[in-house]
């Protein structure tokens, strides 16, 4: 758990915690985790008492804030809507961050997520595999206007697999042996289901 000093400078810096920065519980930093617990979690999390899941939400937060300047934490949420998890299971990838901000910065046009974060529960409903990366905050799926089309998709998978950190990306029309050859890695690639979505994921 991240002491008391660090989770009111992480408060701070998203914008919740406007006390002084020590290492004492006090008023103001009880109303900031209630604060965030209100703005990112289900009803039944948000009881004011910090926690593991609490935790999680703070780091993302912060780390979405401090990454990022085109997508807010709310983006990555997973989709069970708060039936399995609190929308949060993972801590996100601070490389992950970093590839998906320059993805944007290189793509020039919105990125909108249509997969971030799953907690098992719901990563199996939606027939992810079983050893997905988005169950632990290192993956994202997304559609763009500047990836519509098969060559334009190929263009953007081949420029994000050469990022630091990444280990493949993929979408279903390349087939098995294509994205064999983008990566070496991936075991099979046929998701249908993913339309003109592009995964991207880091180590
Ligand atoms: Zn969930």
């Amino acid at each position: 758990m991240l002491s008391i000093k660090t989770q009111k400078k992480y408060l701070k810096y998203i914008g919740l915690y406007n006390g002084v920065i020590d290492s004492k519980k006090n008023k103001e930093y009880n109303e900031a985790v209630l604060k965030l617990q209100k703005k990112y979690m289900p009803k039944s999390e948000q009881d004011g008492i910090y926690g593991n899941n609490t935790e999680i939400v703070l780091v993302n937060a912060y780390r979405v804030k401090k990454y990022c300047t085109h997508f807010k934490l709310e983006e990555f949420k997973c989709k069970c809507k708060g039936r399995y998890c609190t929308g949060y299971p993972a801590k996100l990838s601070i490389r992950l961050l970093k590839n998906l901000e320059k993805s944007r910065s290189h793509l020039g046009v919105p990125m909108t997520i249509t997969s971030g974060e799953r907690c098992p529960r719901y990563n199996t409903l939606c027939g992810g595999a079983s050893f997905s990366k988005h169950m632990s905050g290192r993956a994202i799926d997304f559609v763009s206007s500047k990836t519509q089309t098969f060559e334009q998709r190929k263009k953007f998978i081949n420029w994000y697999i050469k990022l630091v950190g990444s280990t493949y990306a993929y979408q279903y029309k390349y087939g098995r042996t294509k994205t064999r050859t983008f990566t070496g890695t991936h075991p099979s690639c046929n998701y249908p289901e993913m339309g003109n979505a592009i995964h991207i994921d880091v180590v």
